[in-house]
């Protein structure tokens, strides 16, 4: 009735997720999950969010994906910093390749939908109005975070960055949700894959249109703020050179 859609985080098999996903017990969440998706399915088709995994393998990673049935997923880079940044476990761009691989070729007409996947072939096509969002393409990151208690913020994903970038003050009580237009951590999020924001080497960069300098938070470092490539910059235009010769 009020066209809400639903959207589960599922990072893959029990393996992938019970070392990442948590309830409040500290128990893996996995099992619940699971039941939880199964119930939605009845309703609902949901969409899976998943953040990547790189120790898993990406056929197994797939096959679990097909073999829930998944019509519609969004695969998401691990959240990082360059303060943060594991540079030993930078194989990000060659899972993608891989995964891009095998879902390209699957003839299954069933198989998942995968928005950075597709995101990507509409830029690369030309289709910037259709793709994008908070990691590809040149559009406007128009999202803003609500959460339970009321608060207007800027998107959760932020806040590996730290706190000092939250906006404690601003709450659904008491404000309009333009009101947090003029706070500069919004303004450089909203405008995050515009050359205002994005650093000098993004802004000469030949799939800067595709790329867009990838996901804000991941732009952070301590010394320099946003002024720079994504920490995957390595990885991501490895993969979209990969893409575009396909
Ligand atoms: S590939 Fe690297 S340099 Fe190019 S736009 Fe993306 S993050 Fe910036």
């Amino acid at each position: 009735m009020h066209n809400i859609q639903v959207c589960i985080s599922i990072d893959g098999n029990k393996t992938a997720s019970n070392n990442r996903i948590f309830k409040t017990n500290e128990h893996a969440a996995y099992n619940s999950i699971m039941d939880g998706y199964n119930i939605s399915k009845k309703y609902i088709i949901p969409a899976i969010l998943s953040v990547i995994n790189t120790n898993i393998d990406t056929d197994e990673y797939y096959t679990f994906f097909n073999d829930i049935s998944v019509s519609y997923m969004d695969c998401l880079p691990p959240d990082s910093t360059y303060d943060k940044f594991d540079m030993n476990a930078n194989k990000l761009g060659l899972w993608l390749i891989k995964l891009f691989d095998l879902w390209y070729f699957d003839r299954n007409k069933n198989k998942p939908r995968i928005r950075m996947f597709e995101d990507a072939i509409n830029l690369f096509l030309g289709n910037e109005n259709y793709a994008g969002g908070e990691l590809f393409g040149r559009n406007f990151n128009g999202v803003i975070d609500i959460r339970t208690n009321g608060d207007i913020d800027v998107v959760d994903t932020l806040r590996i960055c730290g706190n000092n970038l939250l906006l404690a003050k601003y709450n659904i009580m008491y404000n309009e949700l333009d009101d947090i237009i003029n706070e500069d951590i919004f303004y450089k999020f909203y405008n995050a894959h515009q050359d205002n924001v994005l650093c000098k080497k993004c802004r000469n960069c030949i799939v800067k249109d595709v790329c867009g300098g990838g996901l804000l938070m991941h732009r952070f470092s301590e010394i320099n703020g946003f002024d720079n490539p994504s920490v995957y910059c390595f990885d991501i235009f490895y993969y979209l050179c990969t893409y575009k010769i396909h």
